[in-house]
C-alpha cells in the first residue's frame, strides 16, 4: 500500500495549480487538488481575463469616433454595463467548465475547501487529513487593502467586475498595472476619472520614455492624476462618497478602487507547522527550481512574489513537473519576460529599461520614435505611438524593446522571441518591413537618438 494518499496534493487552482496538478495527473501521478473559491483562479475569474473583456468593451467609443471619420454614420444611444456583466459572467462559467473537465481528464482528484497544511506531508480540508508526498503551494495573492478610516467603503480588483452599475466617478489609488488599466477602462467607459499616486509618474520601474508617453496619453484622454499624495478617509455622503487626501484635497466619488498591490495567500495556511519559510512581505521563500525550506513542499506563482504574471505562474508549475517527475531538473527563467499593461493605449515591454542597462552594460544605444499612427491621421485622434530599442553598444545587442500603442501586447509578443534569441540591431536593420504597419517602425530607426 502506498505510504501517502498522494503524489501531488496541489492547494490553489489557479494558474500555476491547475498547470502542475493537471501535468501530474496526464503523467499517471496520484493528483489531487484544493481550491476554496473558483477553479481558475484570480485570472480567469478576477484578474487578466474579465479584464480584457472590460478593455474591449472601453474601446468602443474611440472606434465609434473614428468611424464617422471614416465614413460611418452612426448612432451610438448608450453603454448597458449590466449586459457587459452578464456576457463576462456567462463566458468565465463556461471557462471554468473547461478547467474543470481538463482536470478531471487529467485523473486529478478535485476538492472543495480551503487547505492547510498540518505539516510537511499532511493537510487539513475542512478537518479531514489528507497525506501526500509532495505538496504544492499555490495559493496566489489577494488585493491590499489599506486601513484608513472609511476602508469598508472602497473596493478591490475582486469587486470592480461585478459593480451593479457603471460609476459616474472613479477614484484609484496607485498607479501600477492595476490601477492604470482600470482608470483606461471606465474613462473608456465615459466614467470621470481621478487617479491618487503616493510619488510623481505612472508605472514605476518600466521605461522612462514610456511612463511619460503613457501619463501624458492618459491625461489628453481626460484622466486626471494627483501625485505625491494618499488616501487618508473615505466617508459616505448624500451624493456618494468623499475621499479626503493627505495633501488636504477631497474628491467626490462614486466609486473608490484600492489598486496599491497585492500580498501573498499565506495567512493562516499553516506554513508554520509545516517548516515552510516565509519572507518578511508573506511570500513563500524558494529556490531556483520552486523549493520551500521544506524539501518535499514546492510553491509557484504569485505566492511566491518572484513575477506575478499568469505565464510564469504556469512556467514555474511546468518546469517543476519536468524536475519532479521527468528526472529533468529545470529552473524557471526569469530574465527577459514580456509584459503587456492594457491601457490605452497599451503598453508592451520586454527585457531592460534604459536606466537598467546603462547600468549594466555602460554604453548603450537608443533608438526611439514618436509618431502619429496611419489611422489617426484619418481618425482625428492625437495619440501618439512611442516605440524604442535599448541596445548594448559592445555586443549590438538588443536588451530592450518598449512601446505605448495600439497593439503593443501584440507586437511585443513576438519581439520577445527575438530578443530571447539575442536579437542584435543589424539583424533589426537586416529585416524587411511590413508596410504600411505601426510595428514596421521598429526595423526603420537606422539613427541613435540623442538626448
Ligand atoms: P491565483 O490565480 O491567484 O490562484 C490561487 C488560487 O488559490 C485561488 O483560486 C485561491 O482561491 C486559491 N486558494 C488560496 N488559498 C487557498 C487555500 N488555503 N485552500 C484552497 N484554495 C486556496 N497576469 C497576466 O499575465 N496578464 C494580465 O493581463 C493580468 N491581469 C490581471 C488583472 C488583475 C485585476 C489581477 C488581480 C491580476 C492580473 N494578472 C495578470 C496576474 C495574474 O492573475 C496572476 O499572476 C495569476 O493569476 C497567478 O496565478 P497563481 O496560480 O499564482 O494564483
Ligand atoms: P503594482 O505593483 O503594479 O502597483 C501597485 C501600485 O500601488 C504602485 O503604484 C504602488 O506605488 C502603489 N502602492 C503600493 N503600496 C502603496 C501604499 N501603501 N500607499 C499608496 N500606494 C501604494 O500592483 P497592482 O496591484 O497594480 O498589480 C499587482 C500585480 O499583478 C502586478 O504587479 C502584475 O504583476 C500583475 N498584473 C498584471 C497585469 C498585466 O499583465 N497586464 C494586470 C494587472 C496586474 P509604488 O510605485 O510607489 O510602489
Amino acid at each position: 500500500m502506498a505510504k501517502y494518499d498522494y503524489d501531488l496534493f496541489t492547494i490553489g487552482a489557479g494558474s500555476g495549480g491547475v498547470r502542475a496538478a493537471r501535468l501530474a495527473g496526464r503523467l499517471g501521478k496520484r493528483s489531487a487538488l484544493a481550491e476554496e473559491w473558483t477553479v481558475g483562479g484570480t485570472c480567469v475569474h478576477r484578474g487578466c481575463i474579465p479584464k480584457k473583456f472590460y478593455v474591449y468593451a472601453s474601446h468602443f467609443a474611440d472606434e465609434f469616433e473614428a468611424a464617422r471619420a471614416f465614413g460611418w454614420d452612426i448612432e451610438v444611444s448608450a453603454f448597458d454595463w449590466p449586459r457587459l456583466v452578464a456576457a463576462k459572467k456567462k463566458e468565465l462559467a463556461r471557462l471554468e467548465g473547461l478547467y474543470e473537465k481538463g482536470l478531471s481528464d487529467a485523473g486529478v482528484t478535485v476538492l472543495r475547501g480551503r487547505a492547510v497544511l498540518e505539516d510537511a506531508h499532511t493537510v487539513n480540508l475542512g478537518g479531514k487529513l489528507i497525506t501526500a508526498e509532495n505538496i504544492l503551494i499555490a495559493t496566489g495573492g489577494r488585493p491590499q487593502m489599506h486601513d484608513i478610516p472609511g476602508a469598508q467603503h472602497m473596493i478591490t480588483s475582486d469587486e470592480v467586475f461585478d459593480l451593479p452599475e457603471l460609476p459616474r466617478r472613479v477614484v484609484i489609488s496607485g498607479a501600477g498595472y492595476i490601477a492604470l488599466e482600470f482608470a483606461c477602462i471606465f474613462r473608456g467607459l465615459g466614467s470621470d476619472v481621478t487617479v491618487v499616486y503616493r510619488r510623481t509618474g505612472v508605472l514605476r520601474g518600466f521605461d522612462d520614455d514610456v511612463r511619460k508617453a503613457l501619463q501624458e496619453e492618459m491625461e489628453a484622454k481626460g484622466i486626471r492624476f494627483v501625485f505625491e499624495t494618499v488616501f487618508e478617509e473615505v466617508h459616505k455622503t448624500d451624493d456618494g462618497l468623499t475621499v479626503r487626501l493627505a495633501n488636504g484635497d477631497t474628491l467626490a466619488a462614486d466609486c473608490v478602487l484600492m489598486a496599491a498591490g497585492r500580498t501573498a495567500n499565506t495567512h493562516g495556511l499553516g506554513c508554520d507547522k509545516a517548516g515552510v519559510t516565509l519572507a518578511s512581505d508573506g511570500s513563500v521563500m524558494v529556490d531556483a527550481y520552486s523549493r520551500t525550506s521544506q524539501p518535499n513542499i514546492f510553491a509557484v506563482g504569485d505566492v511566491t512574489n518572484r513575477v506575478n504574471l499568469t505565464p510564469v505562474a504556469i512556467h514555474e508549475a511546468m518546469c517543476l513537473t519536468e524536475t519532479l517527475w521527468k528526472g529533468n531538473p529545470s529552473k524557471p527563467d526569469h530574465a527577459d519576460i514580456a509584459t503587456a499593461v492594457f491601457t490605452q493605449p497599451p503598453v508592451g515591454t520586454v527585457g531592460l529599461t534604459e536606466t537598467e542597462a546603462r547600468k549594466r552594460f555602460g554604453e548603450v544605444d537608443i533608438y526611439r520614435a514618436r509618431f502619429r499612427p496611419l489611422k489617426h491621421t484619418i481618425s482625428g485622434s492625437t495619440e501618439k505611438v512611442l516605440v524604442k530599442l535599448v541596445v548594448a553598444r559592445e555586443s549590438d545587442r538588443v536588451v530592450g524593446v518598449h512601446m505605448v500603442g495600439m497593439d503593443a501586447g501584440e507586437i511585443i509578443q513576438a519581439l520577445a522571441i527575438a530578443v530571447k534569441a539575442g536579437v542584435t540591431k543589424a539583424q533589426f536593420d537586416a529585416t524587411m518591413a511590413v508596410h504600411p504597419t505601426t510595428a514596421e517602425e521598429f526595423v526603420l530607426m537606422y539613427e541613435k537618438s540623442v538626448g
